[in-house]
């Protein structure tokens, strides 16, 4: 296609702006309504792991195709149909970004190197089945491109944490063309980083329309099944608005 790196560029500088747009609200208080019903900065929150302890530091941040689709709808720069070939391209895998540090006792903090934290992360279904990150090879030219161009966006605006969070893919399928993570439906997985395992359940909270009880009126999530307040019994939420 001709037109292939023109359109390229158009569609990583709004990633970037989708980037940027994650990481400035997450910094400001930020309330303005949105015309996506998914709430980012919710969005995000649900889908990290921060683990600090024993002078370490291990970040887990599954960006889900919710995140892509939302962030680039909120950057306001692509039309649908631009969105949706992002998508596509995103679509084959679940990318889960992962930054491991050693904190010494005078706080200094090392980074680990790309290679080491790739050895030691596992994705795990909810059936505890454990998949590898692809390799480069099995890793279409399209998402590579990607990878490569949210990484100086990562550092520019959030410093070595950003430049050390390494995107790892996997396959979103598994040997028998099922998906691993259905994100719509109950359940969960895991990512295994060395000895610990950060859990993921499903679906994330933001990603469900709010249901309001009907005995006390209070709004509660979409993956209860019963209010907290008066304990009544809750109706099945409405199928989330992807458009
Ligand atoms: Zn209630």
């Amino acid at each position: 296609m001709n037109d292939r790196p023109a359109r390229w560029s158009f569609r990583i500088s709004a990633l970037v702006a989708g980037v940027a747009v994650l990481l400035s609200s997450a910094l400001a208080s930020w309330a303005a309504p949105q015309k996506d019903k998914i709430d980012l900065i919710e969005l995000t929150k649900q889908s990290q792991h921060i683990y600090q302890a024993e002078g370490k530091i291990v970040f887990v941040w599954w960006v889900s195709n919710d995140y892509w689709r939302v962030a680039l709808a909120q950057s306001g720069q692509l039309a649908p149909e631009q969105i949706e070939n992002t998508m596509e391209t995103v679509r084959p895998y679940i990318v889960i970004t992962v930054a491991e540090a050693t904190v010494d006792d005078r706080a200094r903090t090392a980074f680990k190197p790309e290679e080491d934290v790739r050895a030691e992360v596992i994705l795990k279904d909810k059936a505890g089945v454990k998949y590898k990150p692809l390799e480069e090879d099995d890793i279409s030219d399209d998402m590579k491109t990607l990878i490569n161009a949210m990484r100086p966006a990562m550092t520019g605006m959030i410093g070595p944490l950003g430049r050390n969070m390494f995107f790892l893919c996997f396959s979103a399928q598994n040997a028998k063309g099922q998906d691993i993570i259905q994100p719509d439906k109950k359940g969960s997985f895991s990512v295994v980083v060395g000895d610990k395992e950060y859990k993921f359940k499903l679906p994330l909270d933001a990603t469900v329309p709010k249901i309001i009880c009907p005995k006390c009126k209070e709004v509660c999530s979409g993956t209860w099944s019963f209010c907290p307040w008066c304990g009544a019994k809750l109706p099945e939420p409405a199928e989330p608005d992807k458009e």
